[in-house]
């Protein structure tokens, strides 16, 4: 079976219904590019895949390795492999980074009944997958995302889906404000970490990112639905025509 099957999913907040019968399949191996206009629901719809618990889900399903992940809670579904990057990566004053991402490891471990690893352990682990994303060690000793640049916000989203090593990683935005060379450094990172197991939602404005990272497919979201399925070629078409020449 997929990984991912969205069925005619109906999500709405506060009222507002948001997404509006919304399929989409995506298999192991697959990088899935999402784009669209301001407000059409992409982040929605990667915060409903995370289990958010503002949302409301009208009808339809998220089947994820086949089964539906509706009544799972988010910790649940991060175990079960399923990563999101937050388009504003949050600050945890007093929580060193370090700690945090120890802490992560050490959950999916235990879900998993594997051995929990201590400090000095994890100082291996995560000492080697700093090196895929250009990270000094140092970053490992600051409060989680405090005083972080955009860059290294991004950097540490990246950092946290290579540790988590999950199944299916949405990345919301993840190359908004980065320079050329940051964008360079995220994509090595994803690409690194991108393989037949793996599959990635990449969630983006511009087809710039797509220039390093080559999507799979390209989907327009717009009014809460996949308007259009493409390949790469859509998002170049998408960047020299804009999105009206679509509407239904
Ligand atoms: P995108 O990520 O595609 O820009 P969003 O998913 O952030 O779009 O937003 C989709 C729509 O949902 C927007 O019209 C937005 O105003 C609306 N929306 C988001 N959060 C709320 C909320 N808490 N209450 C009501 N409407 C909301
Ligand atoms: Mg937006
Ligand atoms: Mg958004």
């Amino acid at each position: 079976s997929p990984l991912l099957e969205i069925k005619n999913l109906q999500v709405s907040i506060n009222e507002n219904q948001i997404l509006k019968n919304l399929n989409l399949t995506i298999n192991k191996g697959e990088i899935h590019a999402i784009m669209g206009p301001n407000g059409s629901g992409k982040s929605t719809f990667s915060k409903v895949l995370a289990g958010h618990p503002a949302y409301s889900i009208l009808g339809g399903d998220i089947l994820f390795k086949g089964s539906s992940i509706l009544d799972l809670e988010p910790e649940e579904r991060s175990h079960l492999g399923i990563f999101l990057a937050f388009q504003y990566p949050v600050e945890i004053p007093g929580v060193s980074n370090e700690d945090f991402l120890r802490l992560a490891y050490n959950s999916k471990q235990k879900f998993y009944n594997k051995v929990e690893v201590d400090p000095i352990e994890f100082l291996t682990i995560i000492t080697q997958k700093l090196q895929l994303v250009n990270m000094s060690a140092r970053f490992l000793g600051r409060n989680v995302n405090e005083g972080f640049s955009g860059g290294e916000k991004k950097r540490n989203e990246i950092l946290q889906m290579i540790l988590l090593d999950s199944e299916l990683s949405i990345l919301d935005e993840t190359d908004s404000g980065l320079d050329i060379d940051a964008l360079k450094i995220i994509s090595n990172g994803i690409n690194n970490f991108m393989g037949p197991e793996k599959s990635i939602i990449l969630i983006t404005h511009y087809q710039r990112l797509l220039d390093y990272v080559n999507p799979n497919y390209v989907h327009v979201m717009q009014n809460g639905k996949i308007i259009k399925t493409g390949s790469a070629e859509l998002a170049k078409e998408l960047e020299a025509k804009g999105y009206e020449w679509l509407e239904t």
